[in-house]
């Protein structure tokens, strides 16, 4: 038995206090941040306490990255190692810097119990410098010296809420605000119209603005409105996505964080039109942090009579929300992969169709938008088609939110009407001729300077809001790298392109980055990169081609210069790693040595 498990007494006492109607990941998370971990033996506990089967929770404590059965540290520390904002700086590595300092092995959690450090991928801080989490609070702008400090203060055992309050704080950068940014919060003045429009008025509003989801698919928010509406069920659901996890993007933490009154409106306008009760927000495990202040937004909007029964005085209108804590699973961003995930399962994406607007949560129609479309909506409705129709392209109107990070003087958020070109983009965040653009994420795309010119639209480079900013000293193949290793970690493992062909992309990415690929090996690669676009079930394995096919399109000349001559290599130096045989035999002739013709021979 591990002398660092908490005892089962503990657990019940804790199972004892929740409601039987507690979501699972709410009890998931409840116990982690009081245990350090959710221990084995709690699983049938948990299960019978919810209802639910054992092997139902304990699939769900697999599946996600932020939960553990073996103890955590009561400090736990996790780094992003996003290859832009992470812990690679100038002079070293932080993450092993800290480990040194904390005399931390690897992933393990130090034997005395006191600390944990992992490494996890895109914190959503990414305009900070180098952050991490520690017990899920952000901690951001670290360098060496404060690393040191920060180790003092964990050997101290200093609470995390003693820790200097500047490192806890997040200034929002909005460096650009348009339409959407620079609108007032809404305290019930949308609903209020939607109330005197009725359902085909919203609608009808919602159709002339144009607005299209702003997750990157661009689908039409009325026409989705619409469609969950028109079929036929006893209950309607609105869902917001709020688990942005795309590399290098945080523009919702900023709208979670400052218009939060204006989400909950879209929210509710949208419960309006589709006669829904209930709605849920499904927030991101990394920004758990921010629930308290979301709840607090909430009972306000309950005080004000903007949520729960009679909302504004109005009988038969009753609508209310509950938010809903994700734990670390990039694939829950995709809608049908949510609603599992709401479901208590695992979030494995659905076969579609049925899509969620006729079958979504618990089998009922559900309209899924993500946080910056409900902000439209609501804002829509308080302005005026006309003023939303007014902004952007023939087909792409309004405005889009870009979270700007990487090599630039001014990162931050920034608001663009649509159709503005990524040259006047890079200028306005001070990007010094950058040598590429990714956009949208590690599922985007990579642009070189070719592509500036382009425009910011969905009729040309569509984005769901990620702008890195490459500078000239960066190592394309070492990005392009990190994301395949991204998607190998992050592919739920449900079909077969993705899973096998997510490892293999990695495996290729990494002898191409050391220097052993082959023009083979990279026909190969590309033969996979197809094989998981065509063959994948969602969009995740139909995207983890695209960072080395956006290589090979645009910088085709660094592909070619990375390859060896060679048919063959194998991806590491047998030679070399026959160093420790040599040296325990007290051999080193050459005929210890694998000669260059055999290995010709055997390439
Ligand atoms: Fe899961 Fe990848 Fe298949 Fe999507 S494509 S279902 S993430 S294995």
């Amino acid at each position: 038995m591990n002398p660092l498990l908490p005892d089962m007494q503990q657990t019940l006492a804790l199972l004892d206090n929740m409601q039987p109607d507690t979501h699972l990941l709410h009890v998931l998370h409840a116990l982690q941040e009081a245990l350090q971990c959710i221990p084995p033996a709690a699983v049938p506990a948990i299960a019978g306490k919810l209802g639910l089967p054992i092997s139902q929770v304990q699939a769900v404590i697999e599946f996600h990255a932020f939960f553990h059965q073996s103890p955590r540290g009561q400090y736990r520390i996790l780094f992003s190692n996003c290859p832009q904002c992470g812990f690679q700086v100038a002079g070293g590595n932080l993450l092993q810097h800290l480990r040194s300092l904390l005399h931390v092995k690897g992933d393990a959690t130090r034997e005395d119990g006191r600390v944990s450090i992992a490494e996890t991928s895109f914190i959503g801080m990414c305009d900070h410098g180098p952050s991490l989490l520690v017990n899920g609070l952000p901690v951001s702008g670290m360098d060496m010296e404060k690393l040191d400090l920060l180790a003092i203060l964990i050997e101290r055992q200093t609470p995390v809420s003693s820790w200097p309050a500047e490192w806890m704080r997040i200034s929002e950068r909005i460096r650009l605000p348009g339409l959407l940014l620079q609108a007032a919060q809404l305290k019930g003045e949308a609903v209020q119209t939607g109330l005197r429009l009725g359902a085909a008025g919203i609608l009808h509003e919602l159709q002339q603005s144009g607005l299209r989801g702003r997750g990157g698919a661009g689908f039409g928010t009325a026409q989705k409105w619409l469609m969950t509406r028109d079929a036929q069920a006893a209950k309607h659901y609105v869902v917001c996505n709020a688990d942005e996890g795309e590399p290098g993007t945080f523009k919702d933490r900023a709208l979670l964080h400052l218009h939060a009154d204006t989400l909950f409106e879209g929210m509710t306008l949208s419960a309006l039109c589709l006669n829904a009760q209930h709605g849920f927000l499904y927030l991101r495990g990394e920004y758990r942090y921010l629930l308290p202040h979301l709840l607090d937004v909430l009972a306000q909007r309950r005080q004000q009579g903007l949520l729960g029964k009679n909302i504004l005085g109005h009988a038969d209108f009753a609508f209310d929300i509950e938010i809903v804590v994700g734990a670390g699973a990039y694939i829950c961003g995709e809608e049908s992969a949510l609603i599992e995930s709401l479901e208590g399962k695992r979030g494995i994406p659905r076969v579609r169709p049925p899509f969620p607007v006729t079958h979504g949560y618990l089998g009922y129609p559900t309209a899924v938008n993500n946080v910056e479309t409900f902000l439209a909506a609501a804002q829509i409705l308080r302005h005026g088609s006309e003023w939303f129709r007014n902004c952007g392209t023939a087909q792409s109107s309004g405005s889009k939110l870009l979270s700007i990070s990487g090599d630039c003087a001014r990162p931050g958020i920034y608001e663009y009407p649509y159709g503005t070109r990524l040259a006047q983009i890079l200028q306005d965040c001070g990007a010094d001729q950058p040598q590429a653009v990714q956009l949208g994420g590690a599922a985007g795309t990579l642009l070189d300077p070719g592509q500036f010119s382009r425009t910011l639209s969905f009729e040309d480079l569509s984005s769901s809001g990620s702008l890195m900013v490459i500078g000239q000293q960066r190592n394309l193949l070492a990005l392009a790298q990190n994301f395949a290793h991204f998607f190998a970690h992050e592919s739920c493992g449900f079909c077969t392109p993705c899973r096998v062909g997510s490892k293999l992309l990695s495996q290729y990415l990494d002898k191409l980055a050391a220097g052993h690929a082959t023009c083979i090996d990279m026909e190969l690669a590309l033969q996979v990169c197809n094989t998981a676009s065509l063959y994948s079930h969602c969009g995740l394995g139909k995207s983890i081609g695209n960072p080395l096919l956006s290589l090979q399109q645009y910088f085709p000349q660094l592909m070619a210069q990375c390859l060896q001559p060679d048919s063959y290599t194998p991806q590491f130096d047998l030679d070399a790693a026959l160093f420790e045989a040599r040296r325990i035999t007290q051999r080193d002739d050459a005929a210890a040595h694998l000669a260059n013709d055999y290995r010709h021979a055997h390439s």
